[in-house]
């Protein structure tokens, strides 16, 4: 199953009208992500830190614990660490995402796309 059948099975699941055309517009300016993840991969491999499908749980829970650091900087009024944490949870997603070989910058525009067709707060409260 290529990313589009994918893509068309979600839509299609989700009872949203979009063409193949609006789902592969690549109107979102995510040049460079893909080659981010790359760079940030082989900077892990070169740190010693392993990153595979054996250790994915544990590495969704330590970009958590960015988050979570960055939640704490944003209780203390910390402006400046809560944009490091962030960051430090972009360097963790971007790796898993390396780590898989995955066209994130494709994703991304695909899911954008796809939002942009849902309904104001995609229907719900918030
Ligand atoms: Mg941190």
């Amino acid at each position: 199953m290529t990313n589009l059948d994918y893509a068309i099975k979600l839509v299609k699941d989700r009872k949203i009208e979009i063409t193949p055309e609006e789902i592969q517009d690549r109107r979102w300016d995510v040049h460079g992500l893909n080659n981010l993840s790359k760079q940030l991969t082989m900077w892990r491999e070169a740190k010693g830190f392993e990153t595979n499908k054996s250790n994915f749980a544990s590495k969704i829970a330590l970009t958590h614990s960015e988050l979570s650091e960055a939640l704490e900087a944003d209780r203390k009024g910390d402006e400046e660490e809560k944009l490091f944490e962030l960051a430090d949870a972009f360097i963790r997603l971007f790796d898993l995402i390396g780590a898989n070989g995955s066209d994130i910058e494709e994703a991304i525009c695909f899911k954008m796309n796809l939002n942009d067709k849902r309904p104001e707060r995609h229907g719900k409260r918030y």
